[in-house]
């Protein structure tokens, strides 16, 4: 199972890692578990985390790449302050991502200020648009951030789907674990930072 989800994980935004280096870590940890050592589900996904070393941020960010038009892919939205476009690996119906112009790693880097809950406000308003208009059938919709150590990138990014998630099973990506982490919902971040 970690294997498996680990390894979308590292799809999710291309990256992939061989498995018998993926399998070996999780072995590792399971290693570490059999010590009675906390299960560190991070080194796991230390590989698509992108070796957070200092200074070396901004400079291999692939979404920052994405957002200055470096890459291939087509942008379904760009202004000034954020760019969309769709999930590599798309988990639903519809699947798009909302990035930040400029780098700002994850949630844990956003504050309770009007400047960042405006910012938060017209990324989602950005990503309901998107998939309002090419999805309109979808009964569901879903909106909200990985918080860290559960993010694939370290480049803050909207998940925005038009449900159902396809297959099924992807809706494990997307959910809270409480003091864990896991996913955030959009509107819950917007009443933690609102000012
Ligand atoms: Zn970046
Ligand atoms: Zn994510």
């Amino acid at each position: 199972m970690y294997i498996s989800w680990a390894a979308e994980l590292c799809r999710e935004v291309g990256l992939m890692m061989p498995e018998v280096e993926l399998r070996s870590r999780v072995e590792s940890c399971d290693a570490r578990k059999k010590k009675k050592k906390p299960l560190q589900v991070n080194r796991i996904l230390d590989y698509s985390v992108g070796r957070r070393m200092a200074g070396e941020a901004a400079a291999n960010c692939l979404f920052c790449q994405i957002a200055r038009s470096l890459t291939s892919n087509t942008l379904l939205h760009t202004d000034d302050k954020v760019v969309a476009f769709e999930d590599i690996n798309p988990s639903a119906f519809r699947h798009y991502l909302v990035i930040p112009v400029k780098h700002i790693a994850t949630v844990k880097d956003l504050q309770r200020s009007t400047e960042d809950f405006n910012f938060v406000s017209h990324m989602l308003n950005v990503g309901q648009d998107l998939v309002h208009r090419d999805a309109p059938e979808s009964k569901e919709y879903k909106f909200g951030f990985h918080r860290p150590p559960f993010n694939s990138v370290d480049h803050l990014h909207l998940h925005c789907f038009a449900l159902p998630f396809t297959p099924r099973w992807k809706h494990v990506k997307y959910v809270s674990l409480g003091p864990l982490g896991g996913f955030i919902e959009a509107e819950k971040l917007l009443q933690k930072i609102k000012p």
